[in-house]
Order: structure tokens, then sequence, then C-alpha cells
């Protein structure tokens, strides 16, 4: 039977005729079918995987040469566009139609299609060029707002270790995809956490990069100047063969670097002895599950016997952090999701007779759901005259006091190491009624997205009470994803 590990090795069964691309997608589209339950597929691409997968094994075996990716099977966020794919970021809004549960299978998909995209995304693109085969879109919250994966419109996404608990959000479908064994690797996004908390949730890796790394060209925005594309997968050599891939410079993105990508393979093993950071008012968070705290204690005096530097650093923003992300990011949401007026795209409220604000106001209140209004208010709120000040600069102030606090330690230590999040995945229904528990859930994934600084999640603890897995999260320095995910394997093999 089919078991993927890694790039590497599924190419080495591929040119030894151990295996054919073919027989990959099969297994995968056999694997989606049976755990369709789990509900993290929107859209799969069966016809075209498979006739991609012929393809590709003719051209393989004719002899030419392959891409870098040739046939590894990826599943996308549906939040990124493909080009002639439907997308919707989960969303009504995005739909020609509303789904109600009348009109819907039990996870709310409907058979109707809405929005389809008329551009690939920069990434995708790129995974396209090194042959990579693209199977499905990934459910998500709406617009990527959330960290349960409930507020989407096709439901929400079970965690496969115990489908009573949710997979963690807003990228839960792509999460899952690749914790069941649905994918080799799939691509979500980060704005606040989104990659790097839904791994944790789910036992598997969660990178993101630093902000201007990965083009955002083709990425539905939710916060723009936090949004960035971010890495599922199993093994830390494949994320960096993705990264290496889909990263650097893209004319149509402004935002992004033109720095060069570092190369992750065909390095030596890494032995480094490392300077790392810790924030002792992290570990000792009234919010933070005593026994992710006691893990990731013991887990500093191993690194400490192994020979790494690890130290207390004194941190006293840790409050802050989670309501300037809040303003800041919902501020830009307000401004960005201003485009879905059911004029240019999707879902047109009833609009016979009634004049152009009432078909703004009703497609708006109807195509949008509960969370992503939300924060439509909030943001416009925060920006309006009178409070702007109140908030919308501060938040701006906090996020400028934060990043030169950062910066500095990283004058210091190559890495800070923190929880992923204060809890392993919570039960389904446990936090819907409670936003602000929610949000403060984020409390240490939103400051790498404030500074704008890589950060992963590495799957290496297992919860004694509950079973669940949960990750140890590592932050670097702008631009130094390759240290970061040189370390990042040294502790997924234990040293
Ligand atoms: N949980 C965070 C939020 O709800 C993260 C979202 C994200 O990264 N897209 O905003």
């Amino acid at each position: 039977m089919f078991e993927f590990s890694s790039i590497e090795q599924y190419h080495a069964d591929l040119k030894e005729e151990k295996l054919t691309c073919l027989q990959a997608v099969e297994y995968y589209l056999t694997q989606i079918q049976s755990k369709q339950r789990l509900n993290a597929f929107i859209e799969v691409y069966a016809g075209e995987a498979l006739q991609k997968a012929k393809d590709l094994d003719k051209k393989r075996k004719s002899g030419a040469a392959t891409g870098r990716l040739h046939g590894v099977i990826i599943g996308l966020k549906d939040i990124i566009c493909y080009k002639d794919h439907p997308i919707s970021a989960s969303s009504n809004i995005l739909k020609s139609r509303i789904v109600d549960s009348s009109q819907a299978d039990s996870f709310g998909h409907a058979d109707e299609q809405g929005f389809v995209s008329v551009y690939s995304a920069t990434v995708v693109e790129r995974l396209l060029a090194e042959e990579a085969i693209i199977i499905g879109n990934l459910n998500c919250d709406e617009f990527a707002m959330g960290s349960t994966n409930e507020n989407s419109a096709y439901g929400r996404v079970l965690n496969a270790r115990d489908e009573t608990r949710v997979s963690g959000g807003s990228s839960g479908g792509s999460a899952v995809a690749v914790q069941a064994g649905l994918c080799m690797l799939s691509l979500g996004t980060d704005t606040g956490g989104s990659v790097r908390q839904p791994a944790d949730f789910c036992g598997v890796i969660g990178f993101k990069p630093t902000y201007g790394r990965i083009s955002r060209y083709g990425l539905i925005a939710y916060a723009s100047s936090f949004d960035q594309i971010g890495i599922f997968g199993t093994s830390i050599p494949d994320i960096a063969k993705i990264l290496e891939i889909i990263a650097g410079h893209d004319q149509f993105d402004s935002t992004l670097s033109s720095r060069k990508v570092d190369t992750y393979s065909g390095q030596d093993p890494d032995n480094k002895r490392y300077r790392i950071a810790y924030f002792p008012e992290a570990l000792d968070h009234p919010s933070l599950d005593p026994e992710i705290a006691r893990s990731i204690r013991d887990r500093i005096d191993e690194l400490v016997q192994q020979g790494h530097t690890v130290e207390p650093v004194h941190f006293d923003l840790l409050d802050y952090i989670v309501p300037a992300y809040y303003i800041l990011t919902t501020a830009e949401a307000s401004s960005n999701l201003s485009r879905y007026d059911g004029v240019k795209y999707g879902y047109r409220t009833e609009s016979r007779g009634i004049e152009l604000t009432e078909l703004y106001k009703k497609t708006r209140s109807r195509g949008f759901g509960t969370e992503v209004k939300r924060r439509i208010m909030l943001g416009t709120f925060v920006l309006s005259a009178g409070y702007y000040d109140a908030y919308f600069t501060q938040a701006q102030k906090v996020r400028k006091l934060l990043t030169e606090k950062i910066n500095l330690i990283f004058n210091d230590y190559d890495f800070i190491i923190l929880p992923t999040s204060p809890s392993v995945a919570f039960k389904s229904g446990e936090m819907t009624q409670d936003p602000i528990a929610m949000y403060l859930a984020d409390i240490y994934t939103v400051m790498a997205n404030l500074v704008g600084i890589p950060a992963i999640s590495v799957p290496i603890f297992q919860h004694k009470i509950s079973g669940m897995p949960f990750g140890l999260q590592v932050l670097s320095c702008r631009f130094n994803e390759l240290p970061l995910l040189r370390f990042s394997n040294q502790l997924m093999q234990g040293h």
C-alpha cells in the first residue's frame, strides 16, 4: 500500500518504478472519499488530477527531465486562486446564491457554482511549473477569520485525531488534509496564526515565512499588512522544498522582497548549537495549560543539556498584542471586504425594484457570516473619525514598540520559543458563543504577524490527559528561514 513519508522518498520510488503518479493520485482520491466526513475538502479535482498524473507518468517514462515537484500532490486553502476553478473563501458572498440548510448537504455544500478564479495565484503558477498536482481546495474559516474552522459556509472540519474536537483555524481543512493523509502537503494562509495554530491542533508542521517572502498575488485579502501564505507538511525538508519554489520576487506583489531565497536542500545536517530566548511571562501566563507549560520547560532543559544556550528574556507586552492585532486586522479587513457588494462578484440579493444602497446592504447582510460582519463593524468603528486615535493609532504604536523590542532580542538570540496555542484543540462548539475568549487564544501566534517575522509550529508533544498533539513554536528574525528550518529539523529529530 502507498505510504507517503517525504517528497524525496516518493521521487525515489517513482524512479525505481515501485510506484506511479497515477497510483498515488488514486490512493489519495480513495482516502478523500473514505474520510469525507472530516469535511476538509470543498472541491476535489479528481478528473484533472488523474489526467495530470497519467501525463506525468508518460513524461517521466520517456526519459524527459522532471520538475522539482514532479507528481507531488497538494491541496489549496479555498482562499488561493487557481484559474478556472471555483473559489469562495468559504463565504456565501462568493457563491451565486445563499446556501441554507434546506439547499445543502449536511455540511453546507450546494451544487451551484459561484465565483470562478480568472487567474492563478503566483504560488499556484510556481507549483504547477514544477509539475505539482493540485488535488482540490480546502475548507477554512470565512475569509480566514477564525480559530476553529467553525465560521465556514461549508460547515466545520473535524479533527482526525478526535472528531469531537475542532481542526483549528482558519486553515482547518489544510491542516486536516495533511493530518489525515488526504494529500502530501497543503497551502494555507497565516494572518494571525492560521497556519501554525491548526497545525498545532492536528500534530503536523505549520510554517509561516517572513512577511514579503511569498507573493500574495492571487490570495484573497483579509488584512494585507499581515497576510502571508504558509505551508503544512510532515517533514522539514518537504516544507523547505516548497518554500524554495514558491518564495521570492514577483512583479505582481510590490511588498515582496527581492532577496535571494536560501536553499535548504543539499545542506549538511545541522548540529549547530543556537542561542534561544524564551519569555517567562508567556510560560507563566494564566491562560496556558499547565501541561503545555511543563512540556516546554522540560524541552528547554533538554536543549540546554544538548549544548544550546536557552535564556529567559523579560517580555511585558504580551497582554497588548491580541488587542493590537484585532484592531489593526479588522481595520484592514473593513477596507478589503468593501469590494463584496453584490455588483462585482458572486452573490447578489434579489435586485428588482430596489435602489443601489439597499442592494449593497441586503447583499452584504445576507452574504457575510456573523464573524465577518462583527469584524467589518469593529474595523469600521476603530477607523471612524472620533475613535481613530484612541484605537487605530494606539494599536499602530503597539506594533512599532513590539517590532523594536523583538528586533532587539534578535540582536542577542537566534530564536524565540513560545507555545503555539494556550491549549490543545478545543471541543467543537466550546468557544463559539464567546468570541473574546476565542480571540485571546491567539496570544502566542499574532506576534509573528505584527512583526512580520517567520515562525513555525513543530509537532513534538502529546498531551497526557487528552492524548492530543501540540507543537513548539519557534520564531526567528526576518528572512532567517533557513536557520529556522534547520533548527526545527533538529527538534523533530529530538536532538
Ligand atoms: N485566529 C486568528 C483570527 O481569527 C488568525 C486568523 C488568520 O491567521 N487568518 O484572526
